[in-house]
């Protein structure tokens, strides 16, 4: 296969796993605040909106609803993270998710921290601010990775994720 060949499927690739990404993002995340709902001894159901989808209690649990808030977004983070971190997964699929996980994480804090503390119009406004922020920022420092990764050239994401990599496995 010639190198620009390479290059153009490497480029493909990360596009393909960005859509499935996007597709499948919003269902995971509601999907995880209705497991913590029940766990939590509440109920409710999954609903589509506008924006995606939305977990809606019908049953409030008696304790932990920072816990029900907080988990959509940080078992989501988490779960995309070991599947495209720990794992020896492509390049181009670590950096696809990456705006997805830095997204997910920072979000999960907001909906913790906020959605209950704020009328409702504030959150989502404050809430599509940060995401579109977040989403941004991992979609850039991605998009650099895979570009290092196709120069073949290790200066600034690529070399520090080895570093810290290497730290971790010691
Ligand atoms: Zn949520």
């Amino acid at each position: 296969m010639s190198e620009f060949k390479a290059k153009i499927i490497s480029i493909v690739e990360y596009f393909i796993h960005y859509m499935v990404f996007l597709l499948v993002v919003t269902g995971i995340h509601e999907y995880f605040h209705l497991v913590t709902l029940r766990m939590l001894g509440g109920d409710g159901y999954i609903k589509l909106t506008w924006y995606g989808g939305a977990c809606v209690p019908t049953v409030l649990p008696e304790k932990g609803l920072w816990l029900f808030y907080l988990s959509g977004g940080a078992f989501t983070a988490l779960v995309l993270f070991l599947l495209s971190w720990l794992f020896e997964n492509e390049i181009e699929e670590r950096c696809a998710v990456l705006p997805f996980i830095l997204n997910q994480a920072v979000y999960s804090i907001l909906e913790a921290t906020l959605i209950t503390r704020l009328p409702r119009g504030e959150y989502l406004k404050i809430a599509m601010l940060v995401g579109a922020m977040t989403h941004s920022i991992g979609i850039l420092i991605g998009f650099l990775t895979l570009l290092e990764y196709m120069l073949g050239t290790e200066v600034l994401f690529l070399k520090s994720a080895r570093t810290i990599k290497r730290k971790i496995r010691g």
